[in-house]
């Protein structure tokens, strides 16, 4: 458990870093989207303000020109229709005059209207007039002004001709945008605010799902990590045993023929199973490639008859089964053939093993069975034994790379922990599927299942 530490940490670290860079990534596109949302909506307001002020403006102009004379003077009845529009050093007109529902805008206090003769001269403005703004003929028709305590306003300066079209002088038109400002300080606060918590959210979620990203890839690379320690282990055991007869037979003075013979039998037989092992190795990892990478090189696609791969299989075990007293037959519960497309030898392995594992694991006076069925496209085969059967933990592990349940029993028929691996690896290349059920003292039943068509 506590190998396991150093892989952990790094793993731990890696989700970090990816979450880290997943929330910097999004947070800068969160930011630039954030940025234009809120440009877009002050330009939006700009518009809006724009094209209200110069409605406004551009009426007055259009109904000013018809009744206007002398050019710089406005005459008593063009005052009737601005009644909180005042002449410069006289008095404003009362409120009592005739009403003109198209000026109801600039009543409202929103607007503020100015009137310069042709010299920039102020003639006439607004009652209610903006303290701490510069009253002056601007040169620009249209601009932002801005007045000392920072509120923004918005000016549109026509030229007004009177009704001989001589030129007359100017009006002025000024909108505050202290709503349009409001509106957008409060817009400016909810993404502000809304940016750091929408960032702490994806942040967390980033983390979640790093973490089951990473989940499977830091299981796959304990588990890598555990089949390497565990294959060092086994390769481990015969390399030592080889040692050990080389070492003690160097040490013996004087080697008979027979004792030198002895010596190579035993260098053979470590020697083999070494190989066998390595051979092993090599399978599983080229079925894995072949898993992931579906790649068929490993693989090779051939018609193969179930019915005669299974007597094949029961004559070379034969012998073994005899001499261990177990009774070792096939049942074919079909009256033709079943073919299916793959690996012969891969196909023979899975069944060897099976079968194998049936004898070791049964008592003398057992039973072992190969039964072959099919149902719809599918071939069904079951290796059945009558023998020590395994527990509901143990059924769990027992596909596991180099899990044995009696490690000194295995060892002793020189099983290696890799049979069922294989044997589940070959299933999986030829897209069947495996499963077993097992009852202790009872025995146990192996059932796959592979497609007909590949
Ligand atoms: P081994 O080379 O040790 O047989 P396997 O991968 O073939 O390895 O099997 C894993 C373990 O499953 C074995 O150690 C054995 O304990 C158990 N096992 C496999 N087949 C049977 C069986 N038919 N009956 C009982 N136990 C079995």
């Amino acid at each position: 458990m506590k190998q396991k530490q150093p892989y952990f940490l790094l793993f731990k670290k890696a989700r970090w870093r990816l979450a880290s860079w997943y929330v910097a990534v999004i947070s800068i596109v969160l930011g630039i989207l954030v940025i234009g949302v809120y440009e877009a909506i002050i330009h939006a307001h700009q518009m809006t303000a724009e094209k209200e002020l110069k409605t406004v403006a551009g009426t007055l102009h259009d109904s000013l020109e018809p009744i206007l004379n002398t050019p710089g003077k406005l005459e008593k009845n063009i005052m009737q229709f601005f009644p909180n529009v005042c002449p410069v050093n006289s008095p404003c007109l009362s409120q009592n005059n005739i009403y003109n529902y198209r000026l109801g805008a600039i009543e409202k206090g929103q607007y503020y209207l100015y009137f310069f003769d042709m010299s920039g001269n102020l003639i006439a403005l607004s009652k209610q007039n903006i303290k701490g703004l510069d009253i002056k003929k601007h040169q620009k028709q249209q601009e932002i002004l801005k007045d000392n305590q920072g509120i923004r306003y918005l000016q549109i300066s026509y030229m007004l001709h009177n009704k001989k079209g001589q030129d007359w002088g100017y009006i002025q038109v000024v909108r505050s945008l202290e709503d349009f400002d409001n509106y957008l300080n409060i817009v400016a606060l909810i993404l502000l605010l809304g940016l750091p918590l929408a960032i702490i959210l994806i942040g967390l979620s980033a983390l979640i799902l790093t973490g089951l990203a990473m989940k499977p890839v830091y299981q796959s690379y304990c588990q890598i990590q555990q089949f390497t320690a565990d294959a060092a282990h086994e390769l481990r055991t015969p390399l030592a045993a080889i040692l050990a007869t080389i070492e003690s037979t160097l040490m013996l003075a004087n080697v008979t023929e027979q004792e030198a013979k002895e010596t190579l039998q035993s260098l053979k037989r470590q020697t083999q199973r070494l190989s066998a092992l390595v051979a092993d190795l090599l399978m599983l990892s080229r079925l894995d490639w072949q898993l992931t990478s579906n790649s068929l090189n490993t693989i090779k696609y051939e018609k193969i008859c179930l019915n005669y791969l299974i007597n094949d299989v029961l004559e070379e075990l034969a012998y073994l089964a005899i001499s261990l007293q177990i009774s070792l037959e096939a049942e074919i519960k079909v009256n033709h053939q079943i073919e299916i497309i793959g690996d012969t030898e891969k196909i023979y392995r899975l069944l060897f093993n099976l079968v194998v594992n049936g004898i070791q694991y049964t008592p003398t006076g057992g039973e072992v069975k190969i039964i072959l069925e099919q149902k719809n496209k599918l071939a069904i085969i079951k290796v059945q034994d009558t023998g020590i059967g395994i527990n509901s933990q143990e059924l769990t592990h027992i596909f596991e790379r180099f899990y044995r349940i009696d490690k000194g029993r295995s060892r002793k028929d020189g099983g290696s922990g890799l049979g069922l691996s294989i044997v589940q690896a070959i299933v999986q290349a030829h897209h069947g599927t495996i499963e077993v059920r097992s009852e202790v003292n009872k025995g146990s039943i192996f059932i796959m299942q592979l497609p007909i068509n590949l």
